[in-house]
């Protein structure tokens, strides 16, 4: 038995939102689903999964926008992102209207997360590192067994998240990177928020925001 995953660009940002699932259940949960919930569905529904949650890494729109639908229309808990983003989920109606994106549903997280929780699907068990930095209340999700981390918008090929808007920070970001991240080993391969995986080896010798750490 293993984790399974599927990764589906949703929005005009290209968001990497992951369908993952246990293959001997064939019980799934869908990663930052911002948007485009008609694409997720005939992709849960075509794979024969039964959606069991939402995992949120953080809160920015195109990671977070189409949860509050998802929830209600599904009956899904929402799990994560940690409490440092409650900001961010405020005001995301305001970030919707910036960005030209669909109104969005309110939501109120069913489980804030913090760094060392565990999330389970089916069979599979992930574990929760808090990356604060990009966002407060940044979280990422790492399979063990699958040696697959999913990411959001901390690290990405050849790049680091943004640190610019409020509540981010460069050097927290770093620190999250290095000492959340990096021991999950090299070989671990991340599914980033945005644009195509990588491993974390591969970014240690090569990424120019933290080659060498
Ligand atoms: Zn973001
Ligand atoms: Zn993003």
């Amino acid at each position: 038995m293993a984790l399974q995953y599927k990764t589906l660009p949703v929005t005009a940002f290209q968001q990497n939102c992951s369908v993952v699932w246990c293959d001997e259940t064939l019980d799934a949960a869908v990663i930052d689903p911002g948007g485009e919930l008609p694409k997720l569905l005939d992709f849960v529904a075509r794979q024969g999964l039964t959606l069991k949650a939402i995992w949120l890494t953080h809160a920015h729109i195109d990671h977070a926008g189409g949860t509050g639908e998802l929830a209600r229309t599904k009956g899904l808990p929402i799990i994560g992102p940690h409490p440092g983003d409650q900001f961010w989920i405020d005001g995301l109606a305001q970030q919707s209207a910036m960005f030209g994106f669909p109104a969005v549903e309110p939501f109120k997280p069913t489980q804030w997360l913090a760094d060392g929780d565990q999330v389970q699907i089916g069979q599979q068990t992930l574990n929760v590192r808090h990356c604060p930095g990009h966002t407060p209340g940044h979280v990422v999700f790492h399979s063990e067994s699958a040696g697959r981390a999913f990411v959001g918008d901390v690290l990405f090929a050849g790049g680091v998240g943004r640190s610019d808007f409020p509540g981010g920070d460069h050097a927290t970001l770093i620190r999250s990177i290095t000492e959340r991240l990096w021991p999950m080993g090299d070989a671990t391969v991340f599914i980033p928020g945005h644009g195509p995986e990588s491993s974390f080896g591969t970014e240690r010798r090569t990424n120019p925001y933290v080659r060498g750490t």
